[in-house]
């Protein structure tokens, strides 16, 4: 069965070199031309050895996601949504700024956790992602960029795994994934610039912080259990004081000295001047030293059915107000893409849309998603 090379970090890939019979600098060759050169042919990787570039396509392949479509933002954002089968489409955002180009990644087709904002939980899940599928998302977009933007360097700068899906529920394939990204013979991203993004999967914050301690964003949305249960129900199985202790578990290995706390404001349930007192004596005071963090405040954005509202801007201001001057440093997310349907959270409903619209033409079922947690609690 011919293997797909995206699917391997370098040690991977010297195993397969070395089931193969060749030496762990083939190996790093293959690599470079793959994650540096973005090559797909083994023809065109002219100093592998011709015995090898001949041996090579019987065995292996190098193939990325099928595109869908993309969608150009009038202020520089790039969409794409890639083809992972069964009927399945994930999300890819490309956010370009002064100083940076980041790039946003799915990690799985829907989500199980199911908060009660997000269009991806209210989705339900399908499956995880492989590490290739992940890769394949940079992989494309990292070369797509060069050429569009004729950039002879490299456009990607900065990862964040804020796409689709909760990436430390799909640690074994996630893992390798990352350690691509931060590997010098692929992409060299240094380990602040690639983000892993959780609701909280306490375990797997801590072998996080083992096996590739990148920086560290949590979606915290409540400075209680009362409130975060019904917004956040994985929070009934870690509940916010074991996920603060987790975050002092990561810091001494994470890149930065801080912890990203986001919390997405949703007016009337989150919002108000207690909660914002609230979160400043959690974050503070969290096993009485408090959790060196800061906190993104970031605007809901609304999607159809979700019966829930952004809270307004003067709102979010002085919640931001109020954490800044208790001594947490506070922003507020800029929304980027807004015209093109990129924003946080906006990516599954139209995911689903798409592939409902695509399976109708293709004169198939329409996809069934699976009740959320959010919906068999409701
Ligand atoms: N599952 C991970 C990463 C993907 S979600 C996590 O939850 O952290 C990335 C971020 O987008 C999270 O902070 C999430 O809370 C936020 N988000 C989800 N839906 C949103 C919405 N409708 N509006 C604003 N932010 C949203
Ligand atoms: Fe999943 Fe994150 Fe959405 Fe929650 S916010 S449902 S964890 S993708």
């Amino acid at each position: 069965m011919s293997v797909n090379l995206l699917e391997f970090d370098l040690e991977g890939l010297t195993a397969f070199c070395e089931q193969l019979g060749e030496k762990r600098f083939r190996a790093v060759q293959l690599f470079r031309w793959i994650h540096q050169k973005g090559a797909a042919r083994f023809d065109e990787m002219s100093d592998l050895a011709k015995s090898l570039r001949e041996k090579l396509p019987s065995v292996c392949h190098v193939k990325g996601l099928p595109v869908l479509s993309r969608q150009d933002s009038g202020d520089g954002t790039i969409k794409w949504l890639f083809d992972v089968g069964g009927g399945d489409a994930v999300e890819t955002v490309f956010i370009p700024e002064s100083d940076r180009g980041t790039l946003c990644i799915s990690s799985q087709a829907g989500c199980a956790v199911g908060c009660r904002f997000c269009s991806t939980g209210h989705q339900g899940f399908s499956r995880n992602l492989t590490t290739g599928e992940i890769l394949a998302q940079l992989w494309y977009a990292e070369f797509f960029l060069r050429k569009h933007l004729k950039s002879p360097e490299r456009v990607i700068t900065n990862v964040v795994m804020m796409g689709m899906g909760e990436p430390l529920q799909n640690y074994n394939a996630l893992v390798p994934a990352l350690r691509t990204m931060l590997d010098d013979h692929a992409y060299g991203l240094s380990r602040r610039r690639v983000t892993v993004s959780t609701s909280g999967v306490v375990p797997m914050i801590e072998r996080l912080a083992r096996d590739v301690p990148v920086a560290l964003a949590v979606s915290l949305h409540a400075p209680n259990d009362t409130l975060r249960d019904p917004l956040v129900p994985l929070n009934r199985k870690y509940p916010l004081g074991e996920l603060l202790d987790a975050c002092l578990y990561y810091l001494p290995a994470a890149p930065r000295d801080f912890i990203t706390f986001e919390y997405c404001m949703l007016e009337g349930v989150n919002d108000q001047p207690e909660h914002a007192a609230e979160l400043l004596r959690l974050l503070k005071g969290h096993r009485s030293r408090g959790v060196p963090c800061k906190v993104n405040l970031i605007p809901f954005n609304p999607f159809p059915d979700s019966g829930l509202r952004c809270s307004s801007r003067s709102v979010v201001q002085d919640f931001a107000q109020t954490l800044n001057e208790g001594g947490l440093v506070t922003t507020v997310r800029k929304t980027r893409g807004d015209d093109i349907d990129a924003a946080c959270g906006q990516l599954a409903g139209d995911v689903m849309d798409r592939t409902q619209l695509l399976r109708r033409r293709a004169g198939e079922q329409p996809i069934r998603f699976l009740p959320t947690s959010k919906d068999t609690q409701a």
